[in-house]
């Protein structure tokens, strides 16, 4: 399955839950937006109610957008894997963008393969962070900055281009 076949055309998002204040999820305190669905069903995933595609509530970019305005953190994209949702994620990250905020998104997809999807280019443009590939158990590390396994890599989306990934640095 691939994240195009997934994709629907409307321009809600289903979304499971919307946490703002995390620590976790990137630099800062951000406003963690949790997507429905998942085909990449990682042995040992820490949220495997995530999967289901129809689990959540339909949700309007607006809508979204006026839950990040009213607390006023940063963004970022989880799930499940919010690539899955790229015809409607594509026009929030732009929206989310033009107010001025930066977003960090995770996805079980390696970058490599995620940039095989066309669309996805219009998403990473209004990337700042892409947390890339599936949680893998035997390469878990607890002691990892915002990510639970070493395969998974903080990618500065803005240095990098194909076949030259550029980590994403910081001074935490
Ligand atoms: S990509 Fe994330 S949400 Fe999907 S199965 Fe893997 S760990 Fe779970």
């Amino acid at each position: 399955m691939t994240a195009t076949s997934r994709a629907c055309n409307s321009p809600t998002l289903r979304v499971l839950d919307i946490i703002p204040g995390t620590s976790v999820d990137g630099p800062g305190l951000r406003t963690s937006i949790y997507f429905a669905g998942c085909a990449h069903r990682c042995p040992g995933c820490h949220n495997p109610q995530s999967w289901d595609f129809t689990a959540g509530n339909e949700m309007s970019i607006n809508e979204i957008v006026e839950e990040v305005d009213r607390h006023g953190f940063n963004v970022t994209f989880s799930g499940g894997d919010p690539l899955y949702q790229l015809p409607a994620l594509i026009p929030l990250a732009k929206a989310l963008r033009e107010k001025g905020y930066t977003i960090w998104c995770y996805t079980g997809f390696r970058y490599e393969e995620a940039i095989s999807i066309p669309e996805a280019w219009s998403l990473l443009e209004n990337i700042e962070v892409l947390v890339d590939g599936p949680y893998i158990e035997s390469a878990k590390d607890s002691s990892l900055l915002f990510r639970g396994s070493s395969n998974q890599r903080l990618i500065d989306i803005a240095s990098t281009s194909p076949g030259n990934i550029h980590p994403w640095h910081t001074s935490f």
